[in-house]
């Protein structure tokens, strides 16, 4: 018996957090990327819900990857983007030194999210490579976005799923 693919979702980013979502019992797949703004609208959460009243999906059976982004010690923000996030969650940190700035932790605040809507901490890999500090590896638009000389890419996070051939 042979196979082919039969469904392949894509995420773009370089910085953002790309995360990848799948139900290995329905086949429902979902791919997400996730900045401050998506993490502020708890993007994560809304997806996990979504699947679980559009599509069946039991969130306890589903496996999540969040792959490469800016890690929680390298992405400053300022003021707004920690008001829209709750000056005091558990993923933003005061930068004492800088006044007015923040470190936002984004596969922290998502992991919490993806939590929330109900998706068991053991089926949540966390890649925790940080785009920003290997410019061997990836594309950061924070190191590289401002560098017109440079053409910043982009990481390509892909989810798929096969179907048999009877
Ligand atoms: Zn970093």
């Amino acid at each position: 018996m042979s196979s082919y693919v039969d469904l392949l979702l894509a995420v773009k980013t370089a910085d953002c957090l790309p995360i990848l979502i799948g139900d290995p019992i329905s086949g429902s797949l979902a791919a997400v990327h996730a900045g401050w703004k998506g993490t502020s609208d708890r993007i994560a959460q809304k997806t996990v819900e979504r699947m679980a009243e559009q599509q069946a999906v039991d969130p306890r059976h589903l496996i999540a990857a969040l792959g490469p982004s800016i890690c929680g010690t390298c992405y400053e923000v300022g003021e707004e983007v920690a008001n829209s996030l709750g000056r005091t969650a558990s993923f933003l940190s005061k930068r004492e030194s800088h006044p007015g700035k923040y470190l936002l932790d984004l596969p922290l605040a998502n992991r919490e999210q993806l939590m929330n809507a109900g998706v068991l901490p053991q089926n949540i890999h966390v890649s925790g490579a940080c785009t920003f500090l290997e410019p061997a590896l990836f594309f950061s638009y924070r190191r590289d976005g401002a560098n017109p000389s440079l053409k910043t890419g982009r990481l390509l996070s892909v989810i798929g799923r096969a179907a048999s051939l009877s």
